[in-house]
């Protein structure tokens, strides 16, 4: 039986998978199977936010390449929230929003690397953020995992699978004409070819 019943535990991957690939879907595949998560939704950002100074693909054409990403696994869901929200996007908004949406007996559980993980304290109104959501900070390769001066019952470290890639790197790779093959999601190498992103 397939009955839901609360409290629904939802895992929250924000990012502006520019694009997605298969560190973003580690992360949140290892999360759900250590956190028990019945759900993980992938959030893509709306306007650029603190990436100013980069070109940053439409949101539509990176929300695309996340459903792509996606669609095979029966847990993995992704939203809209930012993507429709005017203006640049703030992760208060995020989870006040996926809240209002989702009723009260979800409980949320933000997933972030640990190079975001950092800037946290940086966020826009922060003591709200750890009411709202437990947060989750996972290993990245080339950064270091730290909750220091974070509110200890707030956040949990974990150790996902390494993955050495980033979008950035995905982009440059393209933009040089080496392949994306295995790094992102079959689907989304075909995506990027047919809509020709990333390319000089
Ligand atoms: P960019 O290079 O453009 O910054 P990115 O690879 O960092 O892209 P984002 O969309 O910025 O991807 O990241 C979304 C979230 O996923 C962030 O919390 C980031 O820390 C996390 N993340 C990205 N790549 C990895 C990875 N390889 N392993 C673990 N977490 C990751
Ligand atoms: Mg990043």
């Amino acid at each position: 039986m397939s009955e839901r019943r609360p409290p629904w535990r939802v895992g929250v991957m924000g990012g502006t998978f520019d694009p997605i690939h298969h560190g973003h879907l580690v992360a949140a595949s290892e999360v759900a199977s250590l956190f028990a998560l019945d759900e993980v939704v992938f959030v893509p950002t709306g306007n650029p936010w603190q990436k100013d100074d980069a070109k940053v693909s439409p949101a539509e054409d990176r929300y695309l390449m996340t459903v792509i990403a996606t669609a095979s696994n029966p847990r993995f869901s992704v939203s809209r929230v930012d993507v429709d929200r005017p203006g640049p996007t703030y992760t208060i908004d995020t989870l006040r929003d996926l809240r209002r949406l989702r009723g009260a007996d979800v409980e949320l559980f933000f997933i972030t690397g640990a190079d975001a993980l950092s800037a946290i304290l940086s966020w826009k109104d922060v003591d709200e953020l750890f009411d709202l959501a437990h947060f989750i900070g996972v290993t990245r390769p080339g950064y270091t995992l730290s909750d220091e001066h974070l509110p200890q019952d707030a956040v949990t470290l974990v150790d996902v699978p390494a993955m050495a890639i980033s979008s950035s790197g995905c982009r440059d790779r393209v933009r040089a004409g080496l392949p994306v093959w295995y790094l992102v999601p079959d689907g989304v190498v075909q995506y990027i070819e047919k809509r020709r992103l990333y390319r000089p």
